[in-house]
């Protein structure tokens, strides 16, 4: 069973709310589909691995696992009674050549070699292995989702720490084997104790260099007519609701901003005065902790993002959006 959510990388999610407000250079767009393409993988992985089934194991994903002093990133763990398996998720498309310490993409050598970010990871686990007393086996498998990935490789003793799409099914299927009883949530506990917030956070822009003001999630065109519960873009016809449009922009703000507290006045700001500040207040008081009392309050997000506060609230609302997609 999954123990954690797979959430959109921060990054990502700061990189997306950016270019709908600037433009994006050609190095930041670049690392936006590069996030973007392996956050599909990600998910296509989970979601395969979902269908085979896995109630079976315990699986975190998408985690920073503090080790004495530094940290890693694991995009998923599998932990069984037989010690913990990595699965490095690279959503590659392509034909790359692959040999020891070196992946290339045509005439394209890659920065970094999968095999060696691999190993690390794997002797960080190991580390934390001998520390828990527990002794657990750490191994790890590099695996491409993406069917449009071709490898080609002539070392035998490599392939054997690959898994590719079509055979990705009858990988998980030999987990159907496994068994997670006392020994593996003592794993477990002893990797949740372990489990630490993305370090790796980027800075916020700062909050004049950025064009404020609400969106069209379907074209994002910021042309909007204001009717009573909805705003309608004047470009594509989408009707979305006011309250749709203020958690876009809490989430935004949230990714955008990095420290900045979010106040009423700092909203008001952002989405440019289209919707009142009753209902700034109200959406701001429904989907976020407020912290202190009367002007000076401040506010957090309660959810991960926009997706994530939809997915709760969004069945409950009164006033249905009205995508045109
Ligand atoms: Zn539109």
């Amino acid at each position: 069973m999954f123990l954690t959510n797979r959430h959109p990388p921060e990054q990502l999610l700061q990189l997306k709310a950016l270019s709908h407000r600037t433009s994006l250079g050609d190095k930041n767009h670049q690392q936006l589909e590069r996030l973007s393409l392996g956050y599909q993988g990600e998910c296509l992985y989970d979601r395969v691995f979902t269908e085979v089934g896995h109630e079976n194991l315990h699986i975190y994903r998408d985690i920073y696992l503090k080790v004495e002093d530094s940290t890693t990133q694991y995009d998923t763990l599998i932990i069984t009674d037989q010690g913990v398996i990595v699965n490095e998720i690279k959503n590659f498309k392509g034909t790359y050549t692959v040999s020891e310490g070196s992946w290339a993409l045509g005439d394209f050598v890659l920065p970094d070699d999968p095999f060696a970010q691999l190993r690390r990871a794997i002797g960080k686990l190991r580390r934390l292995s001998n520390l828990s007393d527990l002794n657990f086996k750490v191994s790890g498998k590099l695996i491409f989702p993406n069917e449009e990935c071709t490898l080609i490789i002539n070392d035998e003793k490599l392939k054997e720490n690959i898994i590719i799409r079509s055979n990705l099914r009858r990988y998980f299927e030999r987990f159907k084997q496994s068994y997670s009883s006392n020994y593996a949530s003592a794993i477990s506990n002893v990797i949740s104790e372990h489990i630490v917030e993305n370090p790796y956070l980027k800075e916020g822009v700062a909050f004049d260099d950025i064009r404020h003001g609400l969106y069209c999630e379907a074209c994002r065109t910021f042309d909007l007519s204001t009717e009573r519960y909805h705003l309608r873009c004047l470009s594509c016809g989408t009707i979305e609701t006011k309250e749709t449009h203020l958690i876009r922009a809490i989430s935004d703000f949230k990714y955008l901003f990095g420290k900045l507290p979010l106040t009423t006045e700092k909203m008001m700001r952002f989405t440019g005065g289209q919707i009142s500040k009753r209902t700034v207040q109200r959406v701001l008081d429904k989907y976020c902790d407020r912290h202190g009392i009367s002007k000076s309050s401040t506010y957090t997000f309660k959810y991960y993002d926009f997706n994530e506060a939809m997915k709760h609230e969004g069945v409950k609302r009164r006033y249905k959006d009205h995508l045109l997609k």
